[in-house]
Parts: C-alpha cells; structure tokens; sequence
C-alpha cells in the first residue's frame, strides 16, 4: 500500500491513501485523494514483457478515441522503465459492483454479450505485435498442453480430456480460417463490473490476455467461464449470444463451433490446474475450485448433447444450422421417411408474396405453393390472425359471429343448394367426413376415383386416394383417365364386389393424375352415371378453389358440374389450418343429428379471421382475375417454349395450375428428365417448382396467386435453360 503510494505521488504527482484491489498477475490498487477522486494504480507482474504492457496501453487509448462510451477505463498516465521492474499506469477508477450469481439475470448476460460486441466492433482495427503472445488459456494450443493430461487424476476424466483435445487439433485449420481480429479474450466475471440495482455492465477490465483470434472466441470463452464459475447454467447463455449477435452479427459456421469451443476451455482450465498442481503449488489454490467445476460443465454440456446446445445457439444468435446438422436431426426425430424436396434440401427461414427466402438469404420464386394462397405472410392475414389469436381463441361450441360470416361469404359463392358448413382442419378431414355423409346419406359403401387421384390420409381417404398406392379394398373402384370414359365400367365392377356407389370423389383439376384437360363433356357424363346408380358427387376443391382457374371462383363450375358436397381446404386461410365441407344443410343436419360431429379447432375464431381476410384480399387484389391473366400469359410462353424443345411436350391447365409434360425415350428417362428441370431450377435458377402425374414427368406449376407476367418470365426463361441442361 505504502508503495503504492509512493509511486503514485513520485510519478503521478497525486497524494492519495491507497487500498489493493484484486488481480491475478497485476497488482492493482485504489487511489483516492483528499479532495475525494478515485483512480486505479496498476503495477505491472514483474514476468511482463514491454510489448505486452505496450499492448494493454495502446488498446486503451484506441478505446478512447474510438469508441469512448465504452466502459473500459482510459488510460491517464503510465510509466515504463527498464527492466520493467516497476512499469505502472494510472487509469480511471471504474465504479461497480463484482458479478455474483445472485447479480446474473437474462438482462445482464445480453447486455454483457452486447458490451462485447461493441468492443470487439471498436477492437476491429486494432493491431500490435503482442496480440501473438502465447497464452496457455487459449484453446488452440490445447492439443500442447495435452503433454499434462497425466496430471489428472480421474482416468475418465483424462480420457475426456484427451478427446476434447484430439476434436481440437482437428478443429484448427477450420479456426485459422475464420475472420479473426484482436479480441479481449478473458470476459470472466473478475474481469467485469455491473451497476448495482440494474442490470447492465459498468466496466470491462483487464486487456492482458488480449490476442488475435478468431471472434467467436469471445463470447465462447465469455459463455465458457460464466459456466465454470458457476455464474449462469447451461441453459441461460443464449442470452450472451443473443446480446453478442446484436451487437455484431455471427456466422452460422461460427456458431456451429462452440459447443467444441467451450468443452475446449473446460479442459483447458482442467490441465492448467493439473499443471499448477505439480509446478505452481500457490497458483493451485484459486484453479482447485474451476477445476472442479469445469470437470461439472463438461458433464453438463455431454448431459445436454451437442445438437440441442448448438440448435438453441443459432436461435440465440439468429443464424441457421448447417443443412447437414439439420438432416441428421431430422432424421432422428421425423424419421428418415419424412419426404423433402428436392436433391439439395432447402432450409427455408423467411417468405414474402411470391417469394421465399432460406437461410443464406438467397431468394427463391416460389411456383409451387398454392397455401399461400393470397401470397406468404400477407400482411392483412397475418394481422388478422394476430388480432383474434390476441382476443379470442375457442371452438363452435360458443356463440361468434366470425365463423358465420365466413360460411355466409363461402355459401354466397356457391350454387344456392350447398347452403351448410362442417369446420374442420384439413382436407383430408374434409374428405373424410363428406365420404362419412354420403355413405350415411345413400346408404351405400362404395367410392369412386379417379386413376391416381389423391384425396388425404385418414384412414378411409387413404383408400381413396390411389396416388400413394393402389386401393385394395373392394369398395373403391378407380375411373380410368379421360378421355377414356369408363365410369359405367367402374360401377359395374364395384356392383361385382357387392358394392353400389355412395360417392364419386372428383379433383376437377385432375391435378394429381398429371394436371389433365378432359373433354368439356365429360365430367358431366360421369357424374350422371354416378347419380344414376345412387351415389353423390364430391367436388374436392382442396386444390382448385378460391380461383384458382382464373376463370371460375370453383374448379368444378369450369367442367360444368353441380356437386352434391364440396371439400375445402389448403388455400383457405393462407397457411393457418383451415378445412370446409359443404353440402345442403338437411344433409349436414341429419348427419349431425345422428353423429354429432365435431372438431376442436375446426371453424375454431382464428381459423375464421383468416378465411375471410383471405377472401378480402382476393377481392382487394383481383386476384381470381389475376390469375386468368397471369395464367393465359404464362401457358402462352411455355406453349413457345414447348415447340422449342424436343423435351417439352404438352403443356396443359389453366389459371394458376399448369402442367408442362416432360418427354423423354421412356418413361423413366421422361421421370428422369423431369427431376432434372426441377432439381436445376432450384439449384440453379432459384425457382421452385414440383412435378406431378402417375410417371413423374409433368412439371407441376401452382404459385401463390399473386403472381405477375414478371415472375412468369422468370420462370419460363429459367424452365428453357434447364431444359436445354438435359443429358448433358
Ligand atoms: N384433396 C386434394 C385434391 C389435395 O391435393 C390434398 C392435399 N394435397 C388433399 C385433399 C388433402 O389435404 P390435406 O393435406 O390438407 O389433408
């Protein structure tokens, strides 16, 4: 103390009464005068080099000129004599309280991963030769320090030691690759101050361990020590990464490492005590504790698994898994039969109109997706569903009005005969009970399709939906493909198994058989011939309602046809589950009367929000008459691009639901040929489209019905180039 005060007198001219504060190699003391300032002394470890002190020195004054707000102390005065026996700074004294455990909340460990960001931000053009010094805390030089890892006593532990290790030297060409820059390196709590009564940092301190590394190694060695001194679980240091990535945002690939960063760290701090242990007996004491608790985190961080630590970190730091990380999560959780798209599996994080966008921000013409129906995250939509998802979330069994309007506004678009509404949540749903209605309705049990129809996945549809496998239950009976009209045929063969109709299930897009343009007479026919042998007619309108065929709000009024029930689904709330039977009300009340159906969430308000903002944006936008336009245009171009390329060869639909055939010598290299246009498209052309049909080799095009002659160029132009691709 006494010399402390000396030298504060001899070199700084100031008459103070000094008191030590903490340190680990430094000594640092409290000045404070007469008149009642406060500065901080510090005297350098005798073990320090110049450049290192230079170092410590000159980051402050760049501190200080560049980003003064900072809390780090400036600098005042310093004096270095040779010999650096006595080298010592004079530095503002920063007010605050030490970190404890009961001091750490969320708030205060974002706002210390934000105050680390913005000094790395400020340390970015930051540069001396000493940032190479060789620190035995930093973990790249962990596969060195194994040569101790004899030290630890626990052969479990060794052994883990060891591993860490053996990640880590296979880990450090990836680190030299990343963007490094000098960083402070040592945000422990004994390093920080924090304003009492709040939560928010009031000094970052000590810059002796300051290196250039990579600069995720700062909030990972922040991360790291909060959780071997026991400062913050597991489970709170998203918060420091959340508050970092504010501040300065990361990299997915960054991200991707911590988990083997801070294990990194663990066994560092472990080996550094094994080494004290036998050489620094004095130094043992203070590491005796993070030792210990450092052998806890690795447990900890094995117990909680690398996967879910890394998935909670991205969502921290806002960047995304890696698509491999991702694959094999999925897999383990959704099993590996889950369908994905397309050869190189997209992540897609965000979308807006037609477009989506993944993870990279790459951007994406979406020709594909028909939910979003008025085009994604509509912002009337999404308002709507927020505004009744904040007020109101129950099922019919109550009084509302809103799902009353909207069975008014989808009955006043439909024939006056179809004048009741079941609410449920799919269209498989929907199916489902339309096929229960008119099994109860006509007392019959057989069901009619369509050749490779799809119509959901309950139990019954499935049997109804030949497009996922051949039915091989009695009672459904398949129609064969227009033109060939072979309803006759299939009831006959039905009345053969014992069976009369109760229903025929029609997709008047035939969107699912390939995207067909049967002869304007046919649909009529066969839904005569059904009515005839006392079976009713279902429109599934799950794909071309609300529209969809530019020229018709409903797909079966286009082929002329008066069905008996109508099925909805998909499009109808733009993405929030939303399915609809409708059917004449004595049909829907005698079924109720006896099976008192009901859905939870079916027609549920929110649900109810969305169908009619849905309809309100169709008709603010003129959307069904966009897509009769858009639609007309866009058939028209990949009829030109067709009599341009050998491999085109019908294009088919209407609206926004087009079909282009894809040939090929058979009907594996049309299947073939087909995944390749779409497969390039996406990799390529950054336009997603899907195919279709029972061989594989119709190009499926159904975008959200927003979209514009633009978009539609884009897409042919990107269809001719892919397609000229072929066999190459
Ligand atoms: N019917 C048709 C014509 C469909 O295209 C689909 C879905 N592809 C369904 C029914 C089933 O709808 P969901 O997936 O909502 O159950």
């Amino acid at each position: 103390m006494a010399e402390a005060e000396r030298i504060a007198l001899e070199t700084y001219g100031l008459a103070v009464s000094a008191s030590m504060l903490s340190g680990e190699r430094d000594s640092n003391f409290r000045l404070r005068t007469a008149d009642g300032r406060d500065f901080v002394l510090k005297i350098f470890d005798a073990a320090a080099d110049a450049p290192t002190i230079d170092c410590q020195l000159s980051v402050l004054r760049h501190v200080a000129e560049q980003d003064p707000a900072l809390p780090v102390p400036r600098l005042i005065g310093h004096a270095i004599r040779d010999g650096a026996e006595c080298s010592t700074a004079l530095l503002t004294f920063m007010p605050g309280q030490p970190v404890t455990e009961q001091a750490v909340n969320d708030a205060l460990l974002m706002d210390l991963g934000a105050q680390l960001a913005r000094l790395d931000r400020c340390l970015r053009g930051f540069f001396h030769p000493a940032l190479a010094q060789v620190l035995a805390w930093d973990v790249r030089g962990l596969p060195k320090l194994l040569e101790f890892s004899g030290l630890v006593r626990s052969a479990a532990l060794r052994r883990r030691v060891e591993s860490v290790a053996g990640v880590m030297q296979r880990l450090l060409p990836q680190l030299r690759a990343l963007r490094s820059q000098a960083i402070h390196g040592d945000g422990h709590a004994g390093n920080l101050l924090i304003h009492a009564n709040a939560s928010s940092i009031s000094a970052i301190l000590d810059f002796g361990d300051m290196i250039h590394a990579p600069l995720i190694f700062e909030p990972a060695v922040t991360m790291s020590e909060m959780l071997t001194d026991r400062m913050a679980p597991l489970a709170c240091l998203p918060d420091i990464l959340r508050g970092y990535a504010r501040g300065e945002p990361l990299h997915a690939a960054e991200v991707e490492l911590l988990y083997d960063l801070i294990n990194a760290r663990q066994v560092v701090t472990i080996l550094v005590h094994a080494w004290r242990s036998r050489h620094d007996r004095p130094g043992t004491r203070i590491l005796e504790q993070a030792s210990e608790n450092a052998a806890g985190a690795l447990d900890a961080l094995e117990a909680a698994g690398r996967e879910p630590l890394t998935h909670a970190w991205h969502a921290a730091a806002g960047t995304a898994a890696a698509p491999k990380a991702l694959l094999s999560r999925r897999r383990r959780l959704l099993g590996a039969g889950a369908e994905l798209f397309y050869d190189q599996p997209l992540h897609l994080v965000r979308g807006e109109g037609v477009w989506l966008f993944d993870a990279e921000g790459e951007r994406y013409l979406d020709v594909y997706n028909n939910v979003p129906h008025v085009g994604h995250a509509h912002p009337t939509v999404v308002q709507a569903i927020q505004r009744q998802a904040s007020t109101l979330a129950t099922h019919t069994r109550y009084l509302h009005e809103s799902i009353l309007d909207y069975a008014e506004r989808l009955t006043a678009k439909l024939p006056p005969h179809l004048d009741g509404c079941i609410f449920v949540n799919s269209g498989s749903e929907a199916n489902d009970v339309a096929w229960r209605i008119a099994k109860f309705t006509t007392g019959n049990r057989g069901g009619l399709v369509m050749e490779h129809a799809y119509h959901g996945i309950t139990d019954a549809v499935a049997a109804l939906t030949p497009a996922t496998g051949k039915s091989k239950d009695p009672w459904v009976q398949t129609l064969a493909l227009p033109p060939a009209n072979d309803a006759d045929h299939a009831i006959g063969m039905q009345a053969k198994n014992g069976f009369a109709p109760a229903a025929l299930f029609i997709d008047s897009a035939l969107t699912s058989s390939g995207i067909l343009d049967p002869p304007a007479a046919w649909l009529g026919a066969v839904a005569g011939r059904v009515r005839a042998a006392g079976g009713l007619v279902v429109a599934d309108e799950v794909q071309y309602g609300l529209g969809r065929s530019g020229s018709n709000f409903w797909g079966f009024e286009r082929r002329g046809l008066e069905p008996d029930i109508v099925t909805l689904g998909k499009p109808l709330g733009n993405g929030f589950p939303l399915g609809v039977v409708i059917a004449r009300r004595r049909l829907i009340e005698d079924f109720q009367e006896k099976f008192g159906l009901f859905s939870t969430f079916g027609g549920n308000a929110v649900a109810a929000a969305a169908g009619l903002a849905v309809l309100d944006v169709m008709e603010q936008e003129q959307l069904m008459q966009n897509a009769h336009a858009t639609g007309a245009y866009l058939r028209e171009q990949l009829e030109l691009l067709r009599a341009g390329h050998e491999s085109l060869r019908a294009v088919r639909g209407a609206g926004l639901l087009l079909g282009v055939e894809v040939a090929g010598i058979d009907a594996n290299a049309a299947r073939a040929n087909a995944r390749h246009i779409v497969n390039t498209l996406a990799s390529r052309h950054r336009v997603l489209i899907g195919s279709e049909g029972p061989g594989g080799n119709v190009l499926k095009l159904r975008p959200p019905m927003t979209f514009s002659r633009e978009h539609a160029d884009l897409l042919v132009a990107a269809i001719d180039a892919a397609t000229a691709t072929i066999g190459r």
